[in-house]
């Protein structure tokens, strides 16, 4: 397919006023914010183009790209923004998640605790290291336990915001398990608190997200007693 290259002009793209961004990790929308034309490009020429705009941020840098030791990074960084890091920018990265009956009528809460994630900060670039505890309630429909991981890394797997990213699974669980009642919790780490700014190594962010039963204070209490126990 002919792709419109010029498109990606950098100069082209809105600028923002990053003074108003400075760690404000209010978001103010559900939807990862995209570009009408995000898709356009396909997965090969993006990788080229990030590879050739990467090798001019560290040639500014000062970096001696003849030594064998950087030729290769901006490919590498790259291939990683786009097939790993960023992959989960792409809808069609999403997890298909088949639903199976609920033959043992299950109706408690069934809990995914501890997932562990890899995602970036939007606002620095910078990695966020969690883990998420997701619970449902069953219906008629129950999931493979390890679509509810997927679904997690489906939404790290792009610049991000914690409230945003909370948010985002808790919808996409209560769509896709045919189910108001969805609790998500995020514990996370980020980097952008301890590597720059004031450099805060111990502390770290919780956010959560509940929905139909889930917003009654039992059956959150039950969530809660449930997440921190310890069965080793
Ligand atoms: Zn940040």
């Amino acid at each position: 397919m002919k792709q419109n290259v010029t498109s990606l002009n950098t100069t082209e793209i809105k600028k923002l006023n990053t003074d108003d961004m400075e760690d404000n990790h209010e978001s103010f929308s559900m939807e990862t914010p995209l570009r009408e034309d995000a898709f356009e490009l396909d997965d090969e020429i993006k990788i080229e183009l990030i590879e050739k705009h990467f090798k001019e941020i560290m040639l500014i840098l000062g970096l001696d790209l003849n030594d064998d030791s950087l030729s290769g990074t901006p490919n590498r960084v790259a291939k990683m923004y786009v097939t790993e890091m960023f992959k989960g920018l792409n809808p069609d990265s999403a997890p298909s998640v088949k639903l199976f009956d609920n033959k043992y009528n299950y109706k408690n809460m069934l809990i995914e605790k501890n997932i562990s994630f890899h995602s970036v900060c939007e606002h620095h670039f910078v990695p966020i290291i969690g883990r998420a505890h997701v619970a449902y309630i069953p219906n008629d429909k129950v999931v493979g336990l390890s679509k509810l991981n997927r679904i997690v890394r489906y939404f790290a797997q792009r610049p991000q915001v914690q409230e945003r990213m909370t948010i985002q699974i808790v919808n996409m669980l209560r769509e896709t398990l045919h189910t108001n009642d969805v609790a998500v919790i995020i514990e996370a780490d980020h980097m952008c608190v301890a590597m720059r700014g004031v450099q805060d190594v111990t502390s770290s962010t919780i956010t959560s997200d509940f929905s139909g039963k889930f917003l009654d204070t039992k059956t959150r209490e039950e969530l809660m007693k449930l997440i921190s126990l310890e069965i080793k």
